[in-house]
């Protein structure tokens, strides 16, 4: 059995409470035998400042460089407000996905049926869903010179974005993309407004190359990014896997996220290039959510979101995907059961811990 190597930033506030639980599910599996995890620990964010005074020390970006895939909680809280700008939590998640050219971001939208009365949606529209964003997340108009504030005199300024992609940039983020849909149901919708950008024109025209070259097995058709925003909350269970640029992806993704209910509940994935030394593709493993410093040492958080993107990274980084089904089945098992932390409680009679919710997902591991 090969070794799967995690490295774990469980970071500030509730991080290391919701990574607790994965770590528990981890060694669960490496204790049956089911899967071999190897586990090493890191600081990031305030956490990391507190003992090196950077937001990620050298040592850990080496060890995280060499791990196949690397699972992160959240950074952040005002202990570290007047930290020095360098050094603030974020900068220590910013310089991973950095260094490690995380060029795609996965955020799925999956409706438990158990919480699909929590979307702000009907039922009938949510229950079931299962669709997956893929953002493009290093280029387009957050990065592209220029980038500028210009004085024009008389009291009038022009701010300026660029708007930027290269046909290298939208191929490997379609290659993500159709690569995902051949793990799920086959399908892509790639997003874009051809009808008024160029950057548009080329997005649509270099997706429609590489799946004649490379995909001809998956299903693409083209939404315009609008029409999109408005399917997403028509008819989302349309969709399997849509792929877009880094600014249309980040909007989306937010509605995406909010026909499924809590925070609590969004896993996410961030991909990079496949690495020399691993053979693997570069990864970040990380819930949607912040270090949540209003519940933090509590018991209240909710560990699903975390307990997810460990599943994803079962998925995507360690060709686990039965088992990443497994524990996508005992969430829905546990929630079938009625089980809420506080965050998800809705009308229940009472709601449980964080490490309440992590055990009962455990117990319906055991049994699957
Ligand atoms: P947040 O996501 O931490 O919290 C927003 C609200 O959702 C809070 O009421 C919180 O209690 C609740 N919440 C979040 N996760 C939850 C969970 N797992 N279970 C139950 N309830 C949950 O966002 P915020 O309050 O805007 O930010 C708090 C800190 O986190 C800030 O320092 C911010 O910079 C940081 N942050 C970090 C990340 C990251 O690490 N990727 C992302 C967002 C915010």
């Amino acid at each position: 059995m090969s070794t799967n190597k995690l490295f774990v930033l469980p970071g500030d506030g509730i991080g290391p409470e919701v990574m607790a639980e994965v770590e528990k599910i981890a060694a669960f599996f490496t204790k049956e035998g089911i899967a071999h995890f190897e586990i090493e620990r890191g600081l990031v964010g305030g956490a990391a400042y507190d003992a090196h005074g950077k937001a990620i020390s050298e040592a850990d970006m080496a060890r995280a460089g060499a791990a196949d895939a690397i699972l992160l909680a959240a950074v952040g809280g005002p202990k570290w407000d007047g930290v020095p700008y360098d050094v603030r939590p974020e900068a220590g998640l910013l310089r991973l996905r950095k260094d490690f050219n995380l060029f795609a971001n996965l955020r799925p939208a999956i409706c438990y049926p158990a919480l699909a009365d929590a979307s702000s949606l009907k039922r009938e529209l949510v229950d079931g869903l299962d669709l997956v964003i893929v953002r493009e997340l290093t280029g387009g108009v957050y990065f592209g010179e220029p980038k500028e504030i210009v004085e024009l005199g008389k009291g009038q300024k022009r701010a300026i974005d660029t708007q930027v992609y290269e046909t290298y940039e939208i191929e490997r983020i379609g290659r993500i993309a159709f690569e995902l849909a051949r793990k799920r149901r086959n399908k892509v919708t790639s997003s874009e407004k051809h009808n008024v950008m160029k950057s548009g024109v080329l997005w649509r025209e270099v997706m429609i190359d590489l799946h004649k070259r490379e995909f001809a097995d998956v299903e693409l058709d083209h939404m315009l990014a609008d029409a999109l925003g408005m399917q997403l909350v028509r008819r989302p269970k349309q969709f399997d896997v849509i792929v877009t640029d880094n600014l249309f992806g980040d909007m989306l993704s937010d509605v995406a996220a909010m026909l499924t209910g809590s925070l609590g509940m969004l896993p996410s994935a961030s991909l990079g290039e496949v690495g020399a030394k691993t053979g693997r593709r570069r990864a970040l493993y990380e819930p949607v959510h912040g270090s949540a410093p209003d519940i933090a040492g509590k018991g209240l958080a909710n560990p699903i979101a975390m307990i997810g993107s460990f599943g994803m990274a079962l998925r995507y980084s360690f060709g686990l995907g039965d088992l990443a089904d497994r524990v996508e089945k005992a969430i829905a098992g546990v929630l079938a059961k009625g089980l809420r932390t506080a965050d998800i409680k809705g009308d229940a009679a009472k709601s449980i811990s964080t490490s309440e919710m992590g055990d009962a997902i455990l117990a319906e591991l055991r049994v699957a």
